[in-house]
């Protein structure tokens, strides 16, 4: 046994030190006793060890193939799994460099030169990019910038955040309390303070606003939001172009232009959230332009390297990036591995990936493909809305569809298991929602695989239940 831990009982196999080519169940029965997950749902005994990828195709240890509806699992793999290319670039890097740190005046060629490359694919403006390992140091990172942004202008009381419920920011402290879905801050507390929640658009619910139009009511409620906090003291709003996490939830046309004008006229920064949108998720770069957030800074990470390394990247004007470091000022803010360059090379390669394939143009392709597969699927008696953002999709899930009242995300994790177990399709239930968000390569065979996979599935649920 290659271990550095004594034989147990009933784990009796000889193995190689090789893990893809370790007994499936012992690999199962490893990460079961030892792997904290993130997201752990413990009362679930099932464990998917996956060993290897190509393309939209990941395979388990067991040797069971499966197709990535969900980009890693987690709305990442841009460009699809098993690319020689980004594979090399990292090696490249490795034997070149493989680390040296971005802290004070220090920098590696491959981090300057991805910054430069991100600020010509953003919108206008955004001038400066910090460097994270994660979305979540990201968002925290944005949060910081804006409150010390303030203070060096000389409002230090500006530390109000203004986040909204269903939004997705991630889970430390800071991201995590920024985050409006429930249950994240339960016990954990005190969380961040001077975090304050406004509701989204949820253009299905419109129950949610009392009998006005989606965007009157939010308006409403984001003006007097600012009232009561007080213009002064509010640093920034953060929000995501389109919910993620929430359940792929897209807002009215006017909603972004109207709050930023609104936030403007206070004197509070935009913070958009693009760790999902961003790197051509919905056709474009980025996707809080066409949208009308302008945004002041936008987090970044996921698509930013496809997934193969773990990198984040918050872009800002450069009047932010001056007032926190500017003159005789230091930012003390950072992370051992900020700007590492293996990330950044591998960044670069997958960015020029997307650009020769033209993946942007292909998400919009997925769009049409998700849209006519799911037709049908929306007519069934259990499909409450169907809402397809680019190659984003999310299918809510009703117990009735006359009072669009949800299912219990039991159900919703039923149908995702089952899609998993007799198709072979990996997607996932946020809430009652299922979500898809495949890599960009997905081919028009994938999508109506996915989508046919789901219209059966849905169809029995229903048969099931009726
Ligand atoms: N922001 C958004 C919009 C996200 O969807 C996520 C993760 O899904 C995060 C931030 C957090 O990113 P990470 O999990 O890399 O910390």
């Amino acid at each position: 046994i290659v271990s550095g831990n004594p034989p147990r009982p009933g784990v009796n196999v000889t193995i190689s030190s090789t893990p893809s080519t370790r007994p499936a169940a012992l690999l199962e029965d490893l990460d079961r006793r030892h792997v904290l997950h993130p997201h752990e749902r413990g009362h679930r005994s099932q464990r998917r060890v996956m060993v290897r990828g190509q393309g939209s195709t990941v395979w388990d240890a067991s040797g069971r193939e499966f197709l990535d509806a969900l980009g890693g699992g987690i709305w990442v793999a841009q460009v699809g799994h098993g690319r020689q290319e980004l594979a090399d670039a990292a090696a490249r890097q490795i034997s070149e460099l493989a680390h040296f740190t971005s802290f004070f005046e220090y920098g590696t060629d491959k981090s300057a030169l991805l910054a430069e490359r991100l600020t010509t694919l953003a919108p206008a403006g955004m001038d400066r990019v910090f460097f994270t390992c994660s979305g979540s140091e990201a968002v925290d990172t944005a949060l910081k910038l804006a409150r010390l942004h303030h203070h060096h202008r000389g409002e230090p009381d500006r530390n109000w955040i203004i986040a909204r419920h269903y939004g997705y920011h991630g889970t430390t402290y800071g991201s995590g309390t920024a985050t409006g879905i429930p249950n994240m801050q339960v016990a954990v507390g005190p969380n961040l303070p001077h975090v304050e929640k406004v509701m989204p658009p949820y253009p299905y619910r419109p129950e949610m606003y009392g009998g006005q139009g989606t965007t009157e009511f939010l308006l409403n409620e984001l003006s007097e939001t600012i009232e009561r906090l007080g213009a002064g003291n509010i640093a920034a709003m953060i929000g995501e172009p389109v919910l993620g996490g929430g359940g792929v939830i897209a807002p009215p046309a006017d909603y972004w232009p109207r709050v930023r004008e609104l936030l403007r006229s206070h004197g509070i920064l935009l913070i958009a959230d693009e760790v999902i949108t961003g790197y051509g998720r919905i056709g474009s770069w980025f996707d809080s332009a066409p949208r009308g957030m302008d945004a002041d800074i936008i987090t970044t990470a996921k698509g930013l390297t496809s997934g193969y390394v773990p990198m984040g990247a918050v872009l800002m004007r450069e009047e932010i990036a001056a007032s926190v470091a500017g003159g005789e000022r230091d930012f003390f803010h950072g992370h051992t591995y900020s700007g590492h360059p293996v990330a950044a090379a591998v960044a670069l390669a997958n960015l020029d990936i997307i650009e020769k394939e033209s993946l942007l143009a292909r998400s919009l392709a997925i769009s049409e493909w998700f849209r006519t597969g799911l037709a049908g699927a929306a007519e069934l008696p259990s499909v409450g809305d169907v809402r397809v953002e680019g190659a984003m999709a999310g299918i809510e899930l009703v117990a009735d569809k006359a009072t669009r009242e949800p299912v219990t995300d039991t159900l919703a994790l039923a149908v995702a298991d089952e899609l998993y177990e007799t198709h072979g399709v990996i997607t996932r239930n946020y809430g009652p929602t299922l979500v898809l968000s495949p890599p960009l390569v997905f081919e028009r065979a994938e999508a109506e695989r996915t989508t046919s996979a789901i219209t059966e599935v849905l169809g029995r649920l229903d048969v099931a239940s009726g």
